[in-house]
């Protein structure tokens, strides 16, 4: 192969890597996927996503690809040490992103989806069969040294060989938890001095019907905590905990397994699309940027799953970054926006993955008396509220004294003065948006200050019908949103987290002076 040249070059084509190159490649940057194997990995790891992730995957224009793999959820039940339900988590319908709070998937079809989006885009170049072996870096831009390979046995990459040097102005490390770019770097990893075995169990029952697939449910008997969820309306998985007197290879014959789903389904009733052992580790990269590389994914941190989260947690590193790196391949933006990156996303991935230890802790105790005690302080209500899911505490935000800045903002329904109407990204665009309450923003900026945000690609909307040009807030999503708050107008970056909001309009040339000085080259 000739030597190549992009404006990123992402290593690693699972989810992470894929979506990043959609959402760098339909933005126009020139992007180069290089992953050791030849298809999508055609098994599911993770099986819940949350409403935050459904809108980057509306932005990314897969949603319709994915509608037959995924359901949105309604409950999670946990059953305490007798098997009797202990409590009830309702997940709420629709989430601020404009989706449900939480889905269960597929996620080989998922998969596949963000790999056939990116590979419409005529910017992004996916070379299947081809891993990274090498790394360097120079002032301006990266280059990795990659070779051709063969899997001989799934799962199995045989180098070949046949190398090629790749240059690009960016390189993303989305190789997983082994990662190469990662190493390569220098970077090293914190242990946060996790490790379970869990086997995990996923089937293809014939009678689905027997399961609302909308409830998920965590067994916290500790004789054996297991989970039970269906990906979607063909699949149901299965995690059990194996003990720690128990060895993993004991667990891996058909027999066991279907011993261990006894009660649950039996071998006439079903099959086994596939079971493995899987090592639950909870790490965090000392950094997630250094000089022209970026980490994103299992590569920059890796969870047990008991949130369902690990995944979760490498798309939003792929949404962070991506407005990042747009920024900078055009010149917008300053290195430092690499530096807010780790600074945003490494402490939210860090508290993600406390929350899932905790999680973890309570659900999945093998200690009786706590396990007791677990269940009488569910069913008398004496329980503490859950960890609260963490939101970005510094970086490139206002800070922590703007109740907007670093949380999510609200995705509602909008119909333009044009008639167009639909979910306000769909209809507005992707991009950083000015949404204001009341009163007119055109008059409270100066021309300079809408030329820069016109350069950024930002929207400047109002939602007051008594201004010319104004949407219509047609499900009252956004008016309740900024009401809540008690602010006058948002700033929304890309990625939808909230850069800053203002209580009156007057402040608002001081919060768009700000996004410029954070954003400045
Ligand atoms: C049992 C289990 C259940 C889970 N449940 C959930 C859940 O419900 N929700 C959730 O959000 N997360 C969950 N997770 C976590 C989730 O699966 C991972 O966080 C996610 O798959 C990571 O995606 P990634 O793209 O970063 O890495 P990966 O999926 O590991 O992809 C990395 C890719 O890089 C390629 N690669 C590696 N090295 C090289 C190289 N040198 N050159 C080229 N290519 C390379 C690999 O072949 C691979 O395709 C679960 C994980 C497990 C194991």
């Amino acid at each position: 192969m000739e030597d190549l040249d992009y404006d990123v070059a992402v290593v690693g084509g699972g989810p992470v890597g894929l979506a990043l190159a959609g959402l760098l490649g339909q933005r126009g940057h020139s992007v180069g996927v290089f992953e050791r194997f030849a298809q999508v990995y055609p098994l599911p790891r993770a099986i819940r996503f949350d409403g935050e992730i459904m809108r980057i995957f509306q932005n990314l224009d897969i949603v319709e690809d994915i509608e037959d793999d995924i359901v949105p959820m309604q409950g999670y039940r946990w059953f305490g040490a007798d098997d009797e339900e202990i409590v009830y988590i309702h997940q709420a319908d629709l989430a601020p992103s404009g989706w449900a709070s939480s889905f269960a998937f597929w996620q080989p079809a998922v998969d596949q989806a963000l790999q056939a989006r990116a590979a419409t885009l005529a910017s992004v170049d996916i070379r299947r069969g081809w891993a990274a072996e090498g790394l360097s870096q120079g002032s301006d831009q990266g280059e990795l040294v990659v070779r051709r390979g063969t899997e001989s046995r799934p799962g199995e990459w045989d180098p070949g060989e046949e190398t090629a040097i790749v240059r690009a102005r960016y390189v993303v490390g989305a190789d997983g938890a082994n990662s190469v770019v990662r190493d390569a770097s220098g970077i090293g990893q914190m242990d946060l001095g996790f490790s379970e075995n869990w086997l995990v169990v996923d089937t293809s029952p014939e009678d689905m019907s027997r399961w609302d697939p909308r409830i998920s449910e965590q067994h916290c008997n500790p004789l054996r905590p297991h989970v039970e969820v269906n990906n979607d309306h063909r699949h149901r998985r299965w995690e059990f905990m194996i003990l720690p007197d128990e060895r993993p290879e004991d667990f891996e014959s058909e027999e066991r397994v279907w011993e261990l789903l006894e009660g649950h389904l039996a071998p006439d009733e079903g099959s086994l699309v596939r079971h493995a052992v899987y090592e639950f580790r909870s790490k965090v990269a000392d950094t997630s940027n250094l000089g022209r590389v970026a980490l994103a994914g299992d590569s920059a941190h890796v969870m047990p799953p008991f949130m369902g989260e690990g995944l979760c947690s490498g798309l939003r590193d792929a949404n962070n970054l991506a407005w990042r790196l747009d920024l900078l391949l055009r010149g917008l933006g300053g290195e430092h926006l690499l530096d807010a990156y780790t600074e945003e996303r490494r402490p939210h991935n860090e508290a993600m993955i406390q929350v899932s230890l905790e999680m973890g802790r309570v659900s999945c105790t093998i200690d009786p008396v706590a396990a007791a005690e677990r269940d009488e302080a569910f069913r008398s209500g004496r329980v503490p509220p859950p960890p609260p899911v963490p939101h970005l505490t510094s970086g490139t935000m206002r800070g922590a004294d703007d109740p907007a800045s670093g949380r999510l903002t609200a995705q509602g329904l909008v119909r333009t003065p044009e008639g167009e109407e639909g979910r306000f990204d769909d209809v507005l665009g992707k991009g950083f948006a000015l949404i204001c309450l009341s009163g007119d923003p055109r008059h409270a900026l100066d021309a300079d200050q809408h030329d820069f945000l016109a350069s950024i690609g930002a929207v400047v909307v109002t939602l007051d019908p008594a201004v010319d040009g104004a949407i219509v807030d047609v499900d009252g999503v956004l008016g309740e949103y900024l009401r809540g708050l008690g602010r006058v107008a948002v700033l929304a970056r890309p990625d939808g987290y909230g850069f800053g909001s203002v209580e009156r309009l007057e402040e608002l040339p001081d919060l768009v002076a700000d996004l410029r000085a954070r954003l400045a080259a």
